[in-house]
């Protein structure tokens, strides 16, 4: 059995082949150009993870605090932490780096400012 992804590393976008055995586990993958899609390719079809982007609401402003995950998260964690994301207020100030969630959704990977907020 085969899959074709499209690799989402880099915008060339390559296309690759994975090949599936009979129990959908991974066997090998052609098609990408670099070891970033070499390694996409085998998560993708094993243990596929996304980095999340978001916006915050900031006590007593108009304008939201933009955030993503500090490491990509599993795939099946996205809906489960955005509903979290959506709980989130912070103050500022609000500086780039810093953690506005430690251990999102059970994921152990923190949620980061991506801006600052004076
Ligand atoms: S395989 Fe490498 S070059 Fe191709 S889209 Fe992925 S990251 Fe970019």
């Amino acid at each position: 059995m085969n899959r074709i992804l499209t690799c989402i590393g880099c915008p060339m976008g390559c296309q690759i082949e994975v090949t599936l055995d009979e129990n959908g586990n991974f066997v090998d993958s052609k098609g990408w150009s670099c070891n970033i899609g070499k390694r996409y390719a085998q998560e993708e079809v094993t243990a596929p993870v996304r980095t999340v982007t978001a916006l915050v609401n900031v006590t007593d402003r108009s304008e939201p605090l933009s955030v993503k995950t500090a490491h990509p998260i599993p795939k099946g964690k996205i809906f489960d932490s955005l509903a979290e994301i959506k709980q989130v207020k912070v103050q500022a100030p609000v500086h780039i780096g810093d953690v506005i969630v430690e251990n999102l959704c059970g994921t152990g990977i923190s949620l980061v400012a991506t801006k600052n907020i004076a």
